[in-house]
């Protein structure tokens, strides 16, 4: 059975409270290895995700991996998150760099993921299991696709455990980012991150946004849908699950599932696998 895991974003609201409650009790059934929560850049967004993944360990009783993201952040203030996450005894950390929110002029004292995680290790030793980004489609700033690789081996060389990919449609882009990375020495379990298909239109601003590219194909029989939001999740169910068993075919060691606090479109996708 290959490695599971959800990854959630800290509710705001009651009813968005409630709407992630409904999620993780609906996906518990999948056993996952673990749940992550993203970490909002900037502010007051800050200790959203360690109340998430309070929530989500303790009701839920669900292995969490919160996100944090060095972007902005000073060392003291990434030394207490991580210090506090040791001492609830999570074992598992999200690395990112984040982006810098618009009008923050500052980017904090990490310019790059590869230096959070160094100072993870530094601070913790061996105490996290650490996931990195990983971008097979590469990542829109990258100065190009070649730099963008010796990047990712940067992260990996500065101690992540594994990496959680951004997600993708086009399972070669997946295969040839393994080969790739792999011929460069990075060894450790590359994790395709999976995003359910519910409403185009905002699947695609999101994913103009960051660089995931829509296969034409799939674009051009979503937008024959229309308004018909049944058909579009039946067909999304049906191309995200034979994606997924493409990419466990062909060696995935695992699916993370971005769910965005819902468990319809997902169980969708791992009813179809099952
Ligand atoms: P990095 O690995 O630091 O790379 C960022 C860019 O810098 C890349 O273009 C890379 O090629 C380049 N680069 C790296 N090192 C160098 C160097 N030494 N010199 C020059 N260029 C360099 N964002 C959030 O805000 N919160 C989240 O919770 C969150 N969760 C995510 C989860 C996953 C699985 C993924 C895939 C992304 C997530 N993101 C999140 C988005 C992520 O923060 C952004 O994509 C961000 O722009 C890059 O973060 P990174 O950790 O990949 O950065």
């Amino acid at each position: 059975m290959p490695a599971i895991s959800f990854e959630f974003f800290p509710p705001k609201t009651d009813e968005q409270r409630t709407q992630l409650d409904r999620a993780a009790q609906a996906l518990k059934a999948y056993a996952p290895d673990y749940v992550s929560v993203t970490f909002g850049a900037g502010g007051s967004t800050l200790s959203y995700t360690g109340d998430t993944v309070a929530r989500l360990h303790r009701t839920h009783g669900l292995e969490v991996a919160p996100h944090l993201s060095c972007m902005g952040g000073t060392r003291a203030e990434i030394a207490e998150l991580l210090d506090g996450y040791r001492a609830a005894g999570y074992r598992r950390i999200v690395a990112l760099r984040g982006d810098l929110p618009s009008g923050m002029a500052s980017p904090g004292d990490f310019r790059y993921a590869a230096e959070l995680v160094a100072f993870i290790r530094e601070r913790t030793g061996d105490h996290f299991h650490i996931e990195v980004a990983a971008y097979p489609e590469t990542h829109p700033q990258a100065e190009d696709a070649l730099r963008d690789l010796q990047h990712f081996k940067a992260k990996v060389d500065a101690g992540a455990n594994g990496a959680i990919t951004q997600y993708f449609f086009n399972p070669d882009a997946y295969f040839r980012f393994v080969d790739d990375v792999r011929r460069l020495g990075v060894g450790v379990p590359i994790v395709p991150g999976i995003m359910p298909i519910t409403n185009f239109s905002q699947l695609k601003r999101f994913s103009d946004a960051c660089g995931a590219e829509i296969p034409r194909w799939i674009a051009k029989r979503m937008q024959a849908h229309g308004d018909d939001a049944e058909a579009i999740r039946a067909l999304g169910a049906e191309v995200v699950a034979q994606l997924c068993r493409r990419l466990l075919e062909g060696g995935a060691p695992g699916l993370h599932f971005y769910t965005l606090n819902r468990a319809r479109a997902t169980r969708a996708v791992l009813a179809q696998l099952h």
